[in-house]
């Protein structure tokens, strides 16, 4: 992996070249998944890392802090699986009682949410997003490799019941659920939950997806349309809470797709992203990162001395990415180890 360097000059606030304000970080706080979507992780897996390698929660909570000071607002936990880390429910209360930071968010496969979905909503948890691929139990099985969709749908049943604000994530893909679009859609309507679609992202490993796999989020409200006899309304963003732009559908209800690939949100992206072994990444498409943890476990190191790391590594932030839409080439990190 390339380092960024630790440049002298830094703008003054957590804004980047590009004058893009970051107010929102992703922290994914484990490599390891008790699913392995297709799309995510090649057949050969990932190497896991030594947990002596990953942040402490102390890391964690500290480099939010010191965040926090600078403008972020909102940290969305990710991974791995964030629900198979021990003690992740003590995380999300310590990050919420960060002073600065107005949302705590997840992104999970609810595996674990029959029994997690409480403690984490009473430890401060705001949101999640679920992904959900597909609903069919066969597919499910074959996609995650080891999933159990009806775990899933109760584990996303008692996130609702537990108050928190519920989205599904899907990654659309042709031949996997293009003929879905609107039974997921209405199973997340049924349970007065979002459903977003996400534009597949060619990551290091998706090697089973190809172009002739391409289902774009024209194609997606294409289908809407077809089916509901009128075209999609466009709503607008979610106020820098992630980058779907939304639909509402007549006779069916909101619905958010991330059209990542075909209508890139580049200029508006407002995030940073810290991986579990402390790198800090300013886009999910570029290798570039810097080494955060080590800086923090260097010369014990001041908080200011770590601010200015970050404004110096933000400053460097690319303009757009470099998704390679043939698949070859674009990051070479995996999904896994990054968490979207
Ligand atoms: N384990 C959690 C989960 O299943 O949601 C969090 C980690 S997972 C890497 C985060 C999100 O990235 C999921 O919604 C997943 O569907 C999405 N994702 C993974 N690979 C992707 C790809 N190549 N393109 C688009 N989204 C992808």
């Amino acid at each position: 992996m390339k380092r960024l360097p630790i440049i002298a000059e830094a703008p003054s606030e957590l804004s980047d070249a590009q004058d893009r304000k970051i107010s929102y970080l992703r922290v994914s706080v484990t490599d390891r998944c008790n699913y392995a979507c297709t799309y995510c992780v090649p057949e050969r897996g990932v190497p896991m890392v030594r947990r002596e390698r990953l942040l402490t929660f102390e890391e964690i909570t500290r480099l939010i802090s010191l965040m926090a000071e600078m403008g972020v607002r909102r940290v969305r936990l990710t991974g791995g699986e964030p629900t198979i880390r021990k003690g992740v429910v003590s995380l999300v209360e310590s990050i919420s009682a960060i002073n600065g930071i107005e949302e705590v968010a997840m992104t999970t496969n609810a595996h674990l949410m029959g029994t997690m979905a409480a403690p984490l909503a009473k430890a401060g948890l705001a949101s999640v997003n679920v992904s959900l691929d597909t609903l069919k139990p066969g597919a499910f099985a074959e996609l995650t490799r080891r999933g159990d969709i009806e775990k899933v749908i109760r584990g996303i049943e008692a996130c609702v019941a537990a108050g928190m604000r519920v989205s599904t994530n899907t990654v659309a893909l042709r031949g996997l659920n293009e003929r879905e679009v609107v039974s997921l859609c209405e199973f997340a309507w049924e349970r007065g939950i979002s459903p977003r679609f996400i534009e597949h992202m060619p990551m290091s490993g998706g090697a089973a997806y190809s172009e002739r796999n391409k289902f774009t989020s024209v194609e997606i409200r294409d289908v809407l349309a077809q089916h509901y006899g009128t075209e999609p309304v466009a709503e607008g963003s979610d106020g820098g809470r992630g980058p779907a732009r939304y639909w509402s559908v007549e006779g069916g209800g909101r619905v958010g797709i991330i059209s990542a690939m075909s209508e890139h949100f580049c200029s508006t992206c407002n995030r940073l992203r810290l991986s579990a072994t402390g790198n800090l990444h300013t886009c999910l498409a570029h290798d570039d990162a810097l080494d955060l943890k080590s800086i923090l476990r260097g010369v014990p190191a001041g908080g200011e001395e770590i601010q200015h790391a970050i404004r110096a590594a933000l400053s460097l932030k690319k303009e757009g990415h470099e998704f390679d839409p043939s698949g070859r080439g674009g990051p070479a990190k995996h999904m896994i180890s990054i968490g979207g």
